[in-house]
């Protein structure tokens, strides 16, 4: 049985207090615990952080650079333990895993050019014999608080930055999945990161509202629900601190009559059923501007029958379980609930066979195979909260506007993507449309690591996206520097405001 610890101060630390099961989802089964932080645990990693932050802070940014190229080479060699560590506890596929992995390298690679990133800007003689400069600086000890549904990812997402940047990071992970965490912080030591920059919470609410009200903690970074991201925007935030908090999403694709059929239902059926629907940026609703319905969704659901539904560490799969029983019953009630609400059930995951074996609703696991709604009802339930499982909604339109319509007066705003071959009517869109992030004819638009990662409305509390120059933002504030160094001609008492001359 697995025993996830925290990771305080370069080492491994039992808890003392409460602990959670972690489960196989693709048996049900307990596999361990993981150790749930009191405040005086998270108190230890914090000081921690705080003693290690100095020495790191005037760590010259090539040293710290090396250090991150070390921790990337560290990451990739152990890419397979990683992604089967994930898969193991989250239930997606290795290849899923596997590419998470190399999505949130992405963002170790971008920090290793930390040195050009923090480069400041100068003017000289902004005045008579004046210079100016700006640099930008670390802010101490950071927090990131991250979901279950990219264990490697997200994380990734925040700290390889705000360590680049010169600040210590202490991560808390999601209790469901937390082993990556461990892995990634021994990486972190054997890439010769002094002990304390990087440290692991392991824990929960108890666990997250101590790290929002240490005095200690200057920023936080989350990923999560909307509700929890809420909750810790304004608790982080009265408590003096820089937060940037992602939630929620409900994710619509709309597509046009124009638009190539064989390509969407191809990306339909990816981006809405890839790794269970359980990715913020999943396509939940699919809107089909009339006449394409019919044809679309024969289309999308002779894919969904070709589909293999099994363990994430069998090669033969394409979609794994869902993370826990009690979300996958979420998940499960939406499909009478959509019935109820006139939606049609055209595939009934619970009936989809495991490895071609019994149905999902017989096989212990959390099972719930791919499921398509037609005629979901606009404004439905169904239609507009997130299910974060495989369930793809089918919404017809009978026009660009009533589509657009429908996206804009939604509670979230993470992503979305049109099909056309039309390019005046995708421009059109991504003028129109309020959402952060926008794919044309791409149905999962995850920015890369040198853009920033973030949407609009309840899918982002603050005004900093995540990575790219808004993370190097984030984790630094800013100087700005007006020098004169004496010369003869200097003057003397002067009252007046300085202006420039
Ligand atoms: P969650 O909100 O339940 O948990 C996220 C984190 O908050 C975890 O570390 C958890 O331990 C902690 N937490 C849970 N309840 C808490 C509470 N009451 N008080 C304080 N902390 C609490 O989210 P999840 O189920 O782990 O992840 C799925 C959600 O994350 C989905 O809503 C998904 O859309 C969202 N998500 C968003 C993005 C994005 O970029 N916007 C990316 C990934 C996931």
């Amino acid at each position: 049985m697995k025993n996830v610890t925290h990771w305080i101060g370069g080492s491994p630390v039992e808890g003392s207090g409460r602990t959670s099961e972690i489960f196989n989802p693709a048996t049900g089964e307990v596999a361990g615990q993981v150790h749930l932080a009191s405040v005086a645990e998270v108190d230890a990693a914090v000081a921690a952080a705080v003693a290690a932050w100095p020495a790191w802070r005037d760590t010259s940014l090539v040293k710290r650079s090396q250090v991150l190229f070390r921790f990337r080479e560290l990451m990739y060699a152990h890419r397979d333990e990683l992604a089967a560590l994930i898969s193991a506890e989250h239930g997606k596929v290795h290849s899923d895993a596997l590419g998470e992995v190399a999505r949130g390298l992405e963002v170790v690679e971008f920090a290793c050019g930390i040195p050009h990133l923090l480069k400041g800007g100068f003017s000289e003689g902004v005045s008579t014999r004046v210079d100016s400069y700006s640099i930008r600086q670390p802010l101490g000890v950071v927090a990131g608080i991250t979901p279950f549904n990219f264990p490697a990812m997200v994380p990734m997402w925040m700290f390889p930055i705000a360590i680049a940047c010169g600040n210590a990071f202490v991560l808390k992970p999601s209790e469901k999945d937390p082993s990556a965490s461990l892995l990634m912080a021994r990486l972190w030591k054997e890439a010769g990161l002094p002990d304390g920059v990087f440290g692991v919470v392991q824990g929960d609410k108890e666990a997250v509202d101590r790290l929002l009200e240490h005095p200690d903690v200057r920023a936080v970074s989350f990923v999560g629900s909307t509700p929890i991201a809420r909750h810790v925007y304004e608790t982080g935030t009265r408590h003096g601190k820089r937060v940037q908090a992602l939630g929620g999403a409900k994710n619509h694709m709309l597509v046009l009559p124009d638009a190539d059929l064989d390509l969407v239902a191809d990306a339909a059926v990816s981006a809405g059923f890839g790794s269970a629907g359980e990715r913020c940026m999943a396509i939940s609703v699919v809107l089909a501007v009339d006449p394409v319905g019919d044809e679309l969704v024969d289309r999308i659901v002779s894919r969904v029958s070709e589909l293999t539904v099994g363990p994430g560490d069998d090669p033969r799969s394409e979609m794994g379980p869902l993370v826990t029983e009690a979300h996958r019953d979420k998940v499960v009630s939406y499909l009478d609930l959509g019935v109820a609400e006139g939606a049609k059930l055209v595939v009934d995951g619970r009936r989809t066979p495991v490895l071609g074996g019994a149905a999902a609703a017989e096989t212990s696991g959390f099972w719930l195979g791919p499921t398509v709604l037609d005629h979901v009802p606009a404004g439905s339930r169904v239609h507009t909260e997130e299910i974060f499982g495989p369930v793809l909604a089918i919404v017809r339109v009978s026009c660009y506007e009533e589509g657009l319509e429908l996206i804009n007066s939604g509670e979230y705003g993470n992503g979305t993507a049109v099909f056309t071959n039309d390019g005046g009517a995708a421009r059109r869109f991504q003028n129109e449309v309020e959402v952060g992030m926008i794919g044309i004819n791409v149905p999962i638009p995850v920015p890369m690591a040198f853009y920033s990662f973030g949407g609009w409305k309840s899918s982002l509390f603050g005004d900093t996206h995540v990575h790219g120059t808004e993370g190097v933002h984030f984790y630094t504030r800013g100087k700005v520097v007006t020098s004169r160094w004496l010369d003869p001609g200097h003057g003397g008492v002067n009252l007046g405001f300085p202006t420039n001359g």
